[in-house]
């Protein structure tokens, strides 16, 4: 099979080097652009990145010159870990000029024609691009990183037994606020209990994702989330607390059945990047934990254990997602691979 080119805007941030790292190799896509900021431009970027992940930089990246974040790159798609600040304007660009852009960033995930698209649980929701405004290119977003874990926990517990309301508590790791972040005096030996934003995005973005799809619409789901979001001194891997209300009574094992039986498009399609099991249920109360648990499937798994009962909600538990792959690059490829395998791509 001919392999589709793709470029990374952002390569040298966090989410970017994430995106080279995991294109490596892969069996649709292959690597052919690298751009960055225009301090980045004209650099080699093995010779220029600030490169702080495990392993060596993939040879096909590291003697690629960075170019600047402008429609005229050789490729057919873009993968985007922008800086918010200028994700909106470059990705609708890039649009614009006919490539498809598939975006971490959060300008245009309330867009009324952009799907905010986890594959699992809304593949449908990409019919949208048919009334988006680009022409042939398009955009396609990815949730925030601390969404994700949770819109994946809430959906079997949604289609089985609806929910009433959501709190959730979380614990998001240092790689989530990007490249070089904060520094060792803030975070070391502290939880800092704020992060601009976030409770926001995660008390909106699951009622778009869970949203129904109406022929030319998202109607947002009826639920009401409250979020408090810190930032801990852990690398990889955001822990939540979770409390639901549902709107059935229901036993902790069905519950439990719920998450192990879910399944979604990507595992119909053995898409590459598709965990086997989107859900894992621990049964030990001290588990997930983001040192142990954040890798499992390649890092495109969420775990979730400890679920007990709530004395003001129904229940609680735990829920840990890999912020940087299931989270950002690897939920964006396997958005990619879904997009290729309806079409969407030829
Ligand atoms: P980051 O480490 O700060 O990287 C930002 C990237 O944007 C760098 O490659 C930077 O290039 C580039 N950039 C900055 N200003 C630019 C400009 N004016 N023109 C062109 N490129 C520019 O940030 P990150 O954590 O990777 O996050 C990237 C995006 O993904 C953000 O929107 C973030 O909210 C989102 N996100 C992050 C995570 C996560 O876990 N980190 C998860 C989900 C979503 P230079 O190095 O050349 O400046």
């Amino acid at each position: 099979m001919k392999k589709i080119p793709v470029g990374v805007l952002g390569a040298t941030g966090s989410v970017g080097q994430k995106f080279i790292q995991l294109l490596n190799g892969h069996p649709y896509f292959e690597l052919t652009e690298i751009a960055a900021s225009e301090k980045s431009a004209g650099r080699i970027y093995g010779e220029h990145v600030n490169w702080f992940l495990d392993g060596h930089i993939p040879s096909v990246a590291r003697k690629m010159k960075i170019k600047t974040c402008e429609p005229g790159l050789d490729c057919h798609l873009v993968f985007s870990g922008l800086d918010a600040r200028i994700a909106g304007e470059t990705e609708s660009a890039f649009a614009k000029a006919g490539y498809i852009v598939v975006s971490n960033s959060r300008n245009h995930r309330y867009d009324p024609d952009v799907p905010l698209l986890v594959p699992e649980i809304n593949p449908e929701h990409l019919e949208l691009l048919k009334i988006q405004k680009y022409g042939s290119g398009k955009i396609i977003t990815n949730p925030n990183c601390s969404t994700i874990g949770l819109v994946l926990a809430l959906k079997p517990l949604i289609d089985r037994f609806g929910l009433k309301s959501v709190n959730v508590v979380t614990m998001q790791a240092l790689s989530g606020a990007g490249f070089p972040g904060l520094s060792g005096l803030s975070v070391l030996e502290n939880v800092v209990p704020h992060i601009g934003g976030e409770e926001e995005k995660m008390e909106k973005e699951p009622l778009k994702i869970l949203g129904n799809f109406v022929g030319n619409r998202i109607d947002p789901l009826d639920l009401l989330i409250s979020a408090q979001c810190n930032r801990v001194p852990v690398i990889d891997g955001h822990t939540e607390s979770v409390q639901v209300a549902l709107k059935e009574k229901v036993s902790h094992e069905k519950i439990i059945e719920s998450w192990r039986a879910f399944r979604g498009k990507p595992q119909t399609l053995k898409l590459p990047f598709a965990p086997e099991q989107p859900i894992y249920y621990f049964d030990r109360p001290d588990y997930p934990q983001p040192r142990l648990h954040r890798l499992i499937d390649k890092g495109m798994a969420v775990s979730i254990g400890n679920l007990r009962p709530c004395p003001i909600f129904d229940y609680k538990f735990t829920v840990l997602a890999h912020n940087t792959i299931r989270g950002a690059a690897g939920g964006a490829i396997l958005c990619a691979e879904l997009l290729k395998a309806g079409g969407w791509l030829d």
